[in-house]
């Protein structure tokens, strides 16, 4: 199933801010985005517009250059909760050719020194908050060299809190004159930050040379992280053209600039606001959001995380028009008292992605905002945000998670290999413009899931009606989606592996009304261990909760063991040792249903 009208000027030639920035006509570029402003900042209501955007892209650009020599290929990561700042840090690292892994910043200091290690970051843009973790992580993945924190300290930028708003979208005139480069006194050491190598960049000369070439568009502009179809966390490639293929996609598919049918009404009109509370470290907040809707018109309004309250009283006081979510925002929205108390008449697109969300749930929502056009989408990390997407001009399809994007080709494969017929259910491989390279350093994943003729695996289970609208009934990989975000059950197993008291163990998710899924583990423990635990309920409940604070201490809240741990005798296997999960949830459902 293929969509239809393709729209061939896919820029190859261009990275993302040369695309975003520096190319003020395109194909389905609104033309007002020079004057009005693209980035405000929810706290503190500073604005950036296009030419301060500009300027601190370029000065940022050759302070890193100038500091610590960083140039093509080289991968820094983002450790911090949304800011301001965070797109201007990605587009001055891309100017210079550097491939950018944000990352969650509630991570442990494990975590983000796997990432760490995974990407070879050189660099670590931290929010203040992650610092000591973020210092912990470099000196774990032995990035930092091993001789103490000077080392790690020489690796970490600070994002600053915004500067005053000291003029408006005149460029080079919004800065102070040049200072000194300052650092950041913390508990942890001194750092330099965002502002301060903006501000010292005044009187660098021009020290960089941007990629350039007719395949520029290929090389990497992201790596984020994606267990793919199995085992842990791998760092999935996305380049340039990609990312720039979903913001051209989604203009198109929504008709951001582009005539209008009868009775349609623009997507997004001079003033709109879209809210950036989905995090920039997940793809969907950094593709869709950062980008895609930027680039359609709208101004992007950040705000560091995702509470009710505030969350709510953002919406209707920065009038916020486009609202992308994850699922368990949207379970909120519905039950929540909360939300009754609040005017959300300016909201007039609202999309949920990352995970499935019930259609029960989704009328119910309609109906708390008739107004807006709601729907869902689908896409993965390795499809660098974007399969599918609701159309805001065609009534809602019940069940559906959008119509297939365009050009992009949708196949329903049954396990055999062969074509599953129309309307009946298989695994979903895509192929488009979107579809990331690979993972970095692992030909083998990327073998699996990246076919020769350019087909991507999703893992997931679904169909497609005649009409190019896609419904994902279910997942057939082992990933657990907990409140949108990837839960990898290797990953727990590895680690409670590690226990002394586990023998085996395997992890699957079970249902939450407001998380989606949260994990569970079966766990085979050491025999002595065992008849300790079969002595007296108290005795296993013990055990339990030390193997849970064993997951809590070392992973971030959202891998927590919500769902239980079940002691069993023995792990279902294949002859090979691979676990077989299908098992597994087969139990875990009769234990929900049970309990
Ligand atoms: P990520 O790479 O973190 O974006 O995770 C991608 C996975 O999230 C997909 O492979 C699906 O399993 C799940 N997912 C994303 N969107 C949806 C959706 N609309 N319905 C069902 N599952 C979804």
């Amino acid at each position: 199933m293929s969509s239809p009208s393709p729209f061939p000027t896919y820029p190859r030639t261009l990275t993302v801010p040369q695309f975003l920035l520096d190319t003020p006509t395109y194909p389905l570029r609104p033309s007002r985005l020079p004057t009005s402003p693209w980035l405000l900042d929810d706290g503190t209501g500073r604005t950036y517009h296009l030419e301060e955007v500009r300027a601190r892209v370029e000065r940022l650009a050759r302070a890193v250059r100038e500091r610590w020599a960083l140039g093509a290929g080289d991968v820094v990561a983002l450790f911090s909760a949304n800011c301001l700042d965070y797109p201007i840090v990605i587009w001055a690292l891309h100017r210079l050719g550097c491939i950018v892994t944000p990352s969650n910043p509630s991570y442990t200091a494990s975590e983000l020194a796997h990432q760490l290690r995974e990407t070879r970051a050189k660099l670590v843009f931290s929010g203040e908050a992650g610092l000591g973790v973020a210092l912990q992580a470099l000196g774990q993945a032995g990035l930092g060299g091993a001789s103490g924190r000077e080392r790690e300290g020489e690796r970490v930028v600070l994002f600053s809190p915004p500067p005053p708003d000291l003029s408006h979208a005149d460029g080079e005139g919004c800065f102070p004159p040049s200072s000194p480069p300052e650092l950041h006194q913390t508990p942890h050491g001194s750092f330099p930050t965002v502002e301060s190598l903006i501000l010292s960049a005044h009187l660098l000369p021009a020290n960089y040379v941007e990629p350039s070439g007719p395949r520029v568009g290929d090389t990497v502009a992201f790596l984020g992280l994606s267990s793919g179809t199995t085992g842990l966390p791998k760092a999935v490639e996305v380049p340039h053209r990609a990312v720039l293929a979903v913001v051209l996609q989604i203009a198109r598919h929504c008709r951001a600039n582009g005539p209008l049918g009868e009775g349609e009404e623009k997507w997004v009109r001079p003033g709109d606001r879209v809210l950036g509370v989905l995090p920039f470290y997940h793809i969907v907040g950094l593709v869709l959001v950062m980008h895609a809707l930027l680039f359609a018109g709208a101004a992007v309004v950040v705000v560091p995380g995702f509470r009710p309250q505030r969350f709510l009283e953002t919406i209707v006081k920065r009038r916020i028009t486009h609202l992308p979510i994850v699922p368990p925002m949207v379970v909120l929205l519905v039950k929540s008292p909360l939300t009754k108390q609040y005017d959300l008449s300016c909201l007039r697109w609202v999309l949920s992605g990352a995970a499935p969300l019930s259609a029960t749930i989704l009328e119910q929502f309609r109906a708390i905002l008739p107004q807006a056009r709601i729907g869902l989408a689908y896409g993965l990390t390795e499809t660098s945000t974007l399969v599918s997407i609701f159309d805001p001009h065609r009534p809602p399809v019940p069940g559906s998670s959008g119509y297939i994007a365009p050009d992009t080709d949708a196949r329903i494969v049954l396990p055999d290999g062969s074509t599953a017929p129309p309307g009946s259910p298989g695994e979903i491989w895509v192929r488009g413009p979107q579809m990331a390279l690979g993972y970095l350093n692992n030909p083998e994943a990327t073998a699996e899931t990246f076919l020769p003729d350019g087909w991507v695996r999703t893992g997931d289970e679904g169909y497609v009606r005649e009409d190019g609208s896609l419904f994902v009934v279910d997942r057939l990989k082992e990933l657990i989606k907990v409140k949108g975000l990837q839960v990898a059950p290797a990953e727990l197993e590895g680690h409670l592996l590690l226990h002394l008291y586990v023998q085996d163990v395997g992890v699957v998710g079970i249902p939450h009304d407001y998380k989606g899924e949260v994990p569970l583990a079966f766990v085979v423990l050491h025999q002595s261990i065992a008849r300790q635990a079969s002595s007296s309920a108290h005795e296993a409940s013990e055990i339990k909760q030390e193997l849970g604070k064993w997951v809590s201490e070392q992973k971030v809240e959202y891998k927590r063991l919500e769902g239980g741990i079940e002691f069993v005798e023995a792990i279902p296997k294949n002859p090979s040792g691979k676990i077989l999960r299908r098992l597994l949830r087969e139990k875990a459902k009769e234990l929900v249903k049970g309990s």
